[in-house]
């Protein structure tokens, strides 16, 4: 999986402004996509509903950084 650092303009508590955050991200490659699909296969579906939670999990904590006070 390569990973990618996202970045969007959001507003910091810490700072009382509107500053640049940061975070990780990963894309999927094909290969993955690829495992991806034959373990839903394996797995009758049970794969597919636990990747589909995992990611809205990850995209809901969000983990974002303020480049203005690491937060
Ligand atoms: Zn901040």
């Amino acid at each position: 999986m390569a990973t990618y650092i996202e970045e969007q303009l959001k507003y910091c508590k810490k700072c009382g402004e509107t500053t640049k955050h940061f975070r990780n991200n990963s894309k999927s490659s094909g290969f993955m996509l690829l495992v991806h699909l034959v373990l839903t296969v394996a797995t009758t579906g049970v794969w597919l509903v636990l990747v589909i939670v995992w990611k809205i999990l990850n995209t809901k904590i969000g983990g974002w950084k303020c480049s203005e006070c690491g937060s």
